[in-house]
């Protein structure tokens, strides 16, 4: 008996899960690991930080079979030698096949007090408590939202909508969306405007306390810091010592496996890649990932085409958006509803 062990069922770990589970012979065994009792649609977590979806409607089951096994626990360190997996309060998980696709973590780059004194939306209990802190806040309460990218256009838009009385100010290092076509640039400013949220730019954060963040030694006043200034991969994944990329993320090779480690695949938030970071990528390489597994056990060796991405979507609360496909930048309701039939198409292949 071989087994395949897949660490997070997120994105890419889920759909590895998926194509393996239409191929597996009845020899090998495949187990899923993760924290949660369900998956959760993490492109979605800004609405469920801002209070406009519940949590039941971004939940994904894991499916079921006779050859899966789920394990609920926290992942805490792999054993290269051994081939294990130490997931806490349980015996090691010994592996034939491992796929780490743990995701990511924000990113405070060494800023003091940023992790005590800001919430985050990079996991489920942390989007939990966000909610929370966004939602028990005072009437006419100040929110600050430091990251002007994606994430924080997409919590900012989505707070506006679900809370009119609150003051919201995104802070951001360069210029909103910055990584944008200037057009996209212009249309979300404009649409920011409109809806009464303050932007600032060039902000120079040097320390969070209690209800202050510094910009030097200008005071900025804030009863919930959101941020989204950043991510980088796991604690687990930081901490092994192979190869990696400028941002933290694990160097693979062209079948997106550890090049010194075989059998041991790398998908998602964690790994290396010429494109950011995204679901849809995870989902690529999850695929293909499942198809390098499935040639092995036939004793194959295949090639991969080079990855393909479709563009970005982001949503402007849930009537506006805007996108980039390949390099033509689209706004207002089209994207928006492009990006709700893209949720939909995940909760249905997932779910
Ligand atoms: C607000 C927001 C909006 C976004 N919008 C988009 C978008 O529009 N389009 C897009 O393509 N991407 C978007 N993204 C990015 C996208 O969500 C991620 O790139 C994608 O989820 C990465 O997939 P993954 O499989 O690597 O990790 P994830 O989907 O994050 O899955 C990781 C899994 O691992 C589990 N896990 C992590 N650590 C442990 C541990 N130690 N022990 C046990 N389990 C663990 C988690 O519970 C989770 O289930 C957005 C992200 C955010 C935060």
């Amino acid at each position: 008996m071989s087994t395949v062990v897949i660490l997070g069922g997120g994105y890419g770990g889920l759909t590895v899960v998926h194509e393996l589970l239409d191929r597996v012979p009845s020899d090998v065994r495949i187990v899923l690991v993760d924290r949660n009792p369900f998956g959760a649609l993490k492109t979605e977590f800004y609405a469920l930080a801002a209070g406009t979806s519940s949590e039941v409607d971004i939940r994904v089951s894991f499916p079921s079979h006779p050859q899966l096994d789920i394990v609920y626990g926290e992942v805490l360190s792999v054993s290269f030698e051994d081939r294990t997996v130490q997931i806490a309060d349980r015996d090691p998980l010994p592996f034939d096949s491992l796929v780490i696709a743990l995701g990511c973590t924000d990113n405070y780059h060494g800023i003091p007090g940023a992790s005590e004194y800001s919430t985050g939306v990079q996991t489920l209990s942390a989007t939990r408590r966000t909610y929370q802190l966004l939602n028990d806040t005072k009437p006419y309460g100040q929110i600050n939202i430091v990251g002007g990218g994606l994430s924080g256009v997409e919590v900012a838009s989505e707070l506006r909508e679900s809370r009119p009385d609150l003051n919201i100010r995104i802070l951001d290092r360069s210029s909103l969306m910055s990584a944008f076509p200037g057009k996209l640039q212009k249309f979300v400013a404009s649409w920011f405007q409109e809806h009464d949220v303050e932007l600032r730019s060039q902000i120079h954060i040097t320390k969070l306390e209690e209800g202050v963040i510094y910009n030097g030694s200008e005071e900025i006043p804030s009863d919930v810091t959101v941020w989204t200034a950043g991510i980088q991969p796991v604690e687990l994944v930081q901490k092994m010592s192979f190869p990696k990329d400028k941002q933290g993320r694990l160097i693979v090779n062209e079948w997106h496996e550890l090049p010194d480690v075989r059998n041991v695949f790398v998908i998602g938030d964690c790994s290396s890649q010429p494109f950011s970071p995204s679901g849809q990528l995870a989902q690529a390489q999850g695929h293909q990932v499942a198809q390098v597994i499935a040639a092995r056990w036939n004793n194959k060796e295949i090639s991969l085409p080079r990855i393909r991405l479709k563009g970005t979507l982001g949503s402007l609360g849930k009537k506006s958006g805007f996108g980039l496909m390949g390099s033509t930048p689209i706004m207002g309701r089209i994207p928006r509803m492009l990006k709700s039939g893209v949720l939909w198409k995940s909760r249905r292949h997932f779910g």
